[in-house]
């Protein structure tokens, strides 16, 4: 809730300030109980456990990979569950958060796409997972080493009004206070969402999943292609109201012999060289079911040389691979195999 929605809650016979303490609770102190709010007065308290509950999710299972990465499966209000990602690295601590359970967007080479989507998250839910993951590990969100990314389960534009809310709440000064610089939303392409995030006052960064070099071939990874084109995305793209501290990111998906030659690489440059942007590679992270092969680190290497001359471009280190933590590895019915 933000302080509109909690104003409401308390109702027209509290006083204003009352809604800014609870805010100041949830958001800057992260009390779990509403009893260890000792600046309000009982009856409010008594009330407030009667129309409200406090429920940020619960941790169900962490698995730690030799590299320092963390995943957690967070269980929910409904018993569900989502998972959450803490890539902690020398000069700042990445927590990858989920915005849906499942995915409805049918990308061939990941693995939350096989589960479809069973539902979107609420705001609190993904804020409560950047809350949990700050706690259990001692983060603060205010400082500066601190970023996160919308890079977890699901497809965060088709769930855009929780997302627009979540980053609401994780952003504002008098509770989180987290930077929107520091906050990234990825996306497959869904364009007049991607329009309604641009008109957004308070929005995170936004990465686009391009992962193809031409129509055909995206339409082959990305079947969400044949709604959203190619090239209607790259002028979407190019209409993107950035703001002036702000690049559009790429994230382009290499899996062997099918979007991974120099050519392709040729056509990526095209795409992109006249916005302003920065590209990330991520080779193929392998899993179960997925039909599709990790290139080379040389092949990668000469991929990422062509499009470095035109725009700046990085090759992403694959965490956690170990504990199926990785990139498009998210897919809860592997809990077992990842035990064994
Ligand atoms: N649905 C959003 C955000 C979640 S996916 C999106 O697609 O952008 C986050 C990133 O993981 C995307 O860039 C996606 O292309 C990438 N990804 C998916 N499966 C992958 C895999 N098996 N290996 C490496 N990256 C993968
Ligand atoms: Fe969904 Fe993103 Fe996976 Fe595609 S890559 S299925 S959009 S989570």
């Amino acid at each position: 809730m933000e302080l509109a929605d909690l104003r409401e809650l308390l109702g027209p016979d509290q006083p204003k300030y009352r809604a800014q303490q609870l805010f100041d609770a949830l958001y800057k102190r992260h009390v779990a109980n509403f009893s260890e709010i000792s600046n309000l007065p009982q009856p409010l308290l008594n009330q407030l456990v009667t129309i409200s509950t406090l429920n940020g999710p619960t941790s169900e299972k962490r698995f730690d990979s030799v590299d320092g990465t963390k995943r957690y499966l967070l269980r929910l209000e409904d018993n569900r569950t989502v998972e959450t990602v803490l890539m902690p690295e020398e000069h700042r601590d990445t927590i990858c958060i989920s915005s849906q359970i499942g995915c409805p967007v049918d990308c061939k080479f990941c693995l939350t796409a096989l589960m479809g989507l069973e539902r979107n998250l609420t705001a609190g839910e993904i804020v409560g997972q950047v809350l949990f993951v700050a706690r259990a590990n001692g983060l603060n969100a205010r400082d500066s080493r601190m970023n996160v990314v919308m890079m977890g389960m699901g497809e965060p534009l088709l769930n855009l009004e929780n997302v627009l809310k979540a980053t609401r709440i994780l952003t504002d000064e008098s509770g989180v206070g987290m930077s929107q610089k520091r906050i990234t939303v990825s996306t497959s392409g869904i364009i007049p969402k991607m329009e309604e995030l641009g008109r957004a006052e308070v929005r995170p960064k936004l990465a686009i999943s391009l992962n193809a070099s031409n129509e055909e071939q995206r339409r082959e990874l990305m079947p969400i292609t044949r709604k959203y084109h190619l090239a209607d995305l790259m002028k979407a793209c190019k209409a993107y109201p950035l703001r002036t501290w702000e690049k559009l990111t790429f994230e382009y998906v290499l899996l062997k012999d099918v979007n991974d030659t120099d050519a392709d690489a040729r056509r990526v440059v095209r795409l992109v060289s006249r916005l302003n942007c920065k590209v990330n590679l991520i080779a193929l992270n392998p899993g179960p079911g997925i039909p599709f092969e990790t290139p080379t680190a040389e092949r990668v290497g000469s991929f990422q040389e062509i499009v470095r001359k035109a725009v700046p471009c990085f090759v992403r280190k694959p965490r956690g691979r170990d504990i199926f933590a990785a990139c498009g590895q998210l897919k809860r019915v592997n809990e077992e195999r990842v035990e064994e």
